[in-house]
């Protein structure tokens, strides 16, 4: 098993931190775009095994280290939120 746990972290991050993110819009797809956006930008941390996952995730707890995962996810955001993409669910005239 070989998985990216900044992407577990920064998807709990999401759905957490939402409401103070002011999106747009919050549908699936921009939902995704911000998760994708926010996952480039964020240096990846690859684990081995579901132990490691799982402190991974224990460390959300340790503000510090959010704070770095909750600029990048807010700077996604606001860039999602002036350009959705052109799959957005609730994007007018598409
Ligand atoms: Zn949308």
């Amino acid at each position: 098993m070989l998985v990216n746990s900044k992407e577990i972290v920064l998807k709990e991050l999401l759905d957490r931190y939402i409401p103070q993110l002011h999106m747009k819009c919050t549908c699936r797809v921009c939902k995704n775009d911000v998760l994708a956006l926010s996952l480039n930008r964020a240096e990846p941390a690859y684990v081995t095994d579901k132990k490691k996952v799982a402190y991974a995730k224990a460390e959300m707890v340790d503000k510090q280290k959010n704070t770095a995962l909750l600029v990048i996810l807010a700077e996604s955001a606001a860039i999602v939120s002036v350009n959705p993409s052109e799959f957005c669910e609730t994007r007018e005239g598409a």
